[in-house]
């Protein structure tokens, strides 16, 4: 059974760990850098990426997880989690600095006020093309989005042009909203609140797959 930290400085850590556990995982809080040592991946749940950033340095853990990162640990970083996997943010406060390892460009809060918030069902590569497939539903909470990637980054998931409903979608459309590189994974929703386990699921077969490949 893969052992799946989940980083507990803010966030909703307790979603995260009931999807985790959904996908056969044993889920565990990351609080401190022993903590760390001892999971074969870690999901960064959302929240406020400046606070997060803030509270990574306070509890000694950006630079042991940032090494973490770049030694291969499986990592899925969901909206404020996705802002600390991106190598480079557009609309970050001065000063917020990112974990870094996937070349992408995120816009933090890109959705706007008016739309801050919503729910959406989302075609995602990898989750819902599978068999007896179905849409994700994603919630999207004052969400980032990501500008642009990559060569090596792939995208699994992009906002449709037209909403199902018809509805217009506007600046948003076609925007890259969930990609994988290598073993980092990042959504700019959250699939955890909507009782959606199947993300995880793919993440946690991600950390299988770098268990079964060996130590890092
Ligand atoms: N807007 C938040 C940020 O910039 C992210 C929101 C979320 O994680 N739900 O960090």
């Amino acid at each position: 059974t893969a052992t799946v930290g989940v980083l507990a400085l803010q966030g909703d850590v307790r979603e995260h760990a009931a999807a985790l556990v959904a996908s056969g995982a044993r889920a565990v809080p990351v609080r401190r850098p022993t903590e760390l040592d001892a999971v074969d991946g870690l999901v960064l749940p959302g929240g406020e990426s400046t606070t997060i950033d803030k509270l990574l340095r306070i509890f000694d853990l950006a630079d042991p997880l940032r090494a973490a990162i770049r030694a291969g640990l499986p990592v899925y970083g969901s909206c404020a989690g996705m802002i600390l996997l991106a190598d480079r943010i557009e609309g970050g406060i001065d000063g917020q600095r990112t974990l870094g390892g996937m070349d992408v460009v995120v816009r933090r809060n890109a959705f706007g006020r008016q739309v801050d918030s919503f729910e959406a069902d989302l075609d995602m590569a990898g989750v819902s093309d599978g068999p007896g497939g179905r849409p994700v539903r994603t919630a999207f909470i004052r969400a980032p989005w990501i500008e642009s990637a990559g060569p090596e980054v792939e995208v699994l998931a992009r906002i449709p042009d037209r909403w199902a409903d018809g509805a217009a979608v506007g600046d948003a459309a076609g925007k890259i909203v969930a990609a994988r590189a290598g073993r980092l994974l990042a959504t700019a929703f959250h699939p955890e609140i909507t009782g959606e386990s199947r993300v995880h699921t793919l993440f946690v077969r991600m950390v299988e797959e770098s268990n079964r490949e060996g130590a890092r």
